[in-house]
């Protein structure tokens, strides 16, 4: 089994090297195509305004200097002999849950395998503290990581879907289990915004990252998180809302 590896944290992210760990207990033809430096936040961009540049760091390891999806895409297109059978993306510094998923960088490189007909995983390890991004643990996703794999290898994927993981910040003992749930939502309300004056007097702003909710939505991901599982979720990259298709039709008749 060929298994593709990238994370939207870069080449050199730690969680590259817990899913390393991972992927070699499932096999020994592992290739690696990552972006070069952290791309976390760039969702499914793919980079056509200027030439990506491509780098080999070892046999079988490689960065552009582009996005999640620019990494995927040149190892389809150029790395690699034939398609993997597999493509894992992570294990990402942190929560990929609820409607964050289309910023992720994390989940885009699998809707990119997922779009070219590949069975795609996305791996995140959701932290806890505030101000600890460079000291996450991976305890939960280096322990448990295969045991969630290896039961997604052997369901079939529909076309045009991919599975999305996220540990909890828990060590690996303190994890409840697995629960295979959909897709929460957050309070938009409540994303942060930074302000303040950079060195030469001019404002600056800065975005922040959505909490996980209180009370969030039940089966969700955002709630197995909270009660200490692993969330595993189906997503579809058809993202028409069915229910509205009548409705619409009829504010337009022939
Ligand atoms: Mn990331």
């Amino acid at each position: 089994m060929r298994i593709l590896l990238t994370n939207d944290d870069g080449i050199h992210a730690p969680g590259l090297v817990v899913l390393e760990a991972i992927a070699r207990k499932l096999s020994d033809d592992i290739w690696i195509c990552a972006p070069s430096e952290e791309q976390s936040g760039a969702g499914h961009s793919l980079t056509l305004t200027r030439p990506v540049r491509l780098r080999e760091h070892d046999s079988r390891r490689f960065s552009v200097s582009g996005t999640p999806t620019d990494a995927v895409t040149m190892a389809l297109r150029k790395l690699l002999p034939a398609p993997p059978d597999l493509i894992l993306s992570g294990v990402n510094r942190g929560a990929n849950l609820g409607d964050d998923v289309t910023y992720s960088g994390t989940v885009a490189a699998a809707m990119e395998g997922a779009l070219a007909g590949i069975r795609s995983i996305a791996l995140s390890q959701v932290y806890a503290a505030e101000g600890m991004a460079d000291r996450v643990p991976f305890d939960a996703a280096a322990h448990w990581g295969e045991q969630v794999l290896r039961p997604l290898l052997g369901v079939p994927f529909a076309p045009r879907t991919l599975v999305n993981v996220n540990f909890p910040p828990l060590t690996a003992d303190k994890v409840s289990g697995i629960r295979v749930v959909r897709q929460g939502f957050h309070d938009y309300a409540r994303g942060s915004l930074v302000e303040g004056t950079d060195p030469r007097g001019y404002a600056y702003y800065w975005f922040g990252l959505h909490g996980i909710e209180h009370t969030p939505g039940h089966a969700t991901d955002l709630e197995a998180i909270a009660d200490g599982f692993i969330a595993v979720t189906p997503l579809q990259l058809d993202l028409t809302h069915q229910a509205s298709l009548d409705a619409m039709r009829a504010r337009y008749p022939s």
